[in-house]
């Protein structure tokens, strides 16, 4: 569910017209909702309320501080994967018991800062990190607490690009070498293992790969406790999907990924922390872009928009589907018609859809793409020397800038050239 719905004909974000945004900032754009952030956070909150636990929202679906902000005061914890993450959780106010630091190839100096700067955890994933973060804590006097991340050899059932445990992925360990790994931790001076980390994969929308995969931590957890480490606590990643389509599609709920987790987990007396991204972000954005042309070819007919794969680079990277919708609701049954839909970049890839049924439309009308919250401005990039896009967060009848549209000068002037040229 999200707050992005038409009223009186037009698409709202909450209860700000889209096309008031649009005329305020230029398209394209990103655009976000407070209500339906908070509302995916409590989701999961509620959903592991009776266990101790922790919702570490995985900041690399959307990072804009002003997002962190809005999760953080609802006692949301940060997972990070970067240095770089970690000073935007810090700069959010997130306090460093509540920032978990995932990852599989942390360098010695983010290792440095957030042991410096505090952290709840790392989740380690080889054994030569493991003795690189040791001797990091050991210069710093200190000791690392960790999880290590452990690969469950189970299938995702979910797009290549972003399935995450089975054996031939570079992420974790191997669960069968587990009891050796957590030997090895117990020997290194530098580190304290505390738990056990695992995530399988992102957008799943079965809830069977999560069961397996937490049955193999439940029975990892009594190994080692056997074994005589202290497992206090289970981090078990994210990935939950959400509906990129409208009606067909219904991945599980969080209630009933909260009912797995007790029924699975439960018994163990364990402190649980989740990772949840998309579920949290996805649903909680839209890209919103303008016709700049419509152009007929041989036996179809594109739109041409003036947001491109580099603002949007899913449809392009893992042939995601996002539904488009004309910000002017269509009139009830609207003639209907197919598009290629694209985007300027000189690429065949920069295509979001092919043979979309839309309504008729014309140059100058704006169109949104939804569930476009997580991955979206994240991931874009300044190819073509086309700006970062503006992120607006609206809040009720509210909406602010929260990153604002680089100038072209702003853009070139971060190239420098040498005193030969
Ligand atoms: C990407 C990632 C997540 C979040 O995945 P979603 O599918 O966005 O929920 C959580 N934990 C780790 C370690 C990740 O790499």
């Amino acid at each position: 569910m999200d707050h992005f719905l038409y009223k009186d004909g037009v698409l709202h974000a909450e209860d700000v017209p889209v096309a008031e945004i649009a005329a305020a900032v230029g398209t394209p754009f990103y655009v976000y909702s407070t209500a339906t952030l908070e509302r995916h956070f409590r989701l999961f909150d509620e959903a592991l309320a009776g266990m101790d636990h922790l919702v570490c929202y995985a900041m690399k679906a959307a990072s804009n501080v002003a997002i962190l902000k809005t999760l953080a005061r609802l006692g949301a914890g940060m997972d990070v994967v970067s240095g770089g993450e970690y000073m935007r959780a810090k700069a959010a106010g997130v306090p460093g018991e509540r920032i978990v630091f995932s990852g599989v190839g942390k360098t010695r100096d983010e290792m440095r800062l957030a042991l410096t700067g505090g952290i709840r955890q790392f989740n380690v994933e080889s054994e030569p990190e493991m003795e690189v973060l040791s001797a990091v804590a050991v210069e710093l006097g200190v000791v690392a607490p960790i999880t290590v991340r452990v690969n469950p050899d189970v299938d995702a059932k979910t797009h290549a690009k972003i399935a995450t445990g089975k054996s031939e992925n570079k992420f974790g360990i191997p669960i069968a070498r587990a009891r050796e790994v957590y030997q090895l931790a117990a020997d290194l001076p530098g580190l304290e293992a505390i738990g056990i980390d695992v995530h399988i994969g992102s957008q799943l929308t079965e809830l069977e790969p999560f069961r397996l995969a937490y049955q193999k931590v439940a029975e990892l957890t009594e190994t080692l406790r056997a074994d005589g480490h202290d497992i206090r606590r289970l981090d078990l990643g994210g990935g939950l999907g959400i509906p990129y389509t409208r009606g067909n599609e219904a991945p599980p709920l969080p209630t009933e990924y909260g009912a797995l987790v007790r029924e699975t987990l439960g018994h163990l007396g364990c402190e649980i922390e989740i990772e949840p991204g998309r579920l949290i972000a996805g649903n909680a954005g839209l890209m919103v872009s303008e016709v700049i042309y419509v152009k007929s070819g041989e036996g179809r007919d594109f739109l041409i928009l003036d947001g491109a794969m580099n603002d949007l680079i899913r449809p392009a990277m893992y042939d995601a589907w996002h539904d488009i919708v004309p910000v002017i609701e269509p009139e009830a049954g609207a003639e209907q018609q197919p598009y290629d839909i694209v985007g300027p970049v000189c690429e065949s890839g920069d295509t979001f859809a092919k043979q979309r049924m839309m309504p008729r439309l014309s140059a100058g009308d704006l169109v949104a793409f939804r569930s476009a919250g997580a991955y979206g401005a994240v991931m874009s990039s300044e190819y073509n020397t086309r700006p970062l896009i503006p992120e607006v967060l609206v809040n009720g009848h509210d909406f602010a800038v929260i990153r604002a549209r680089p100038t072209f000068d702003e853009m070139i002037n971060r190239d420098t050239i040498p005193e030969w040229l």
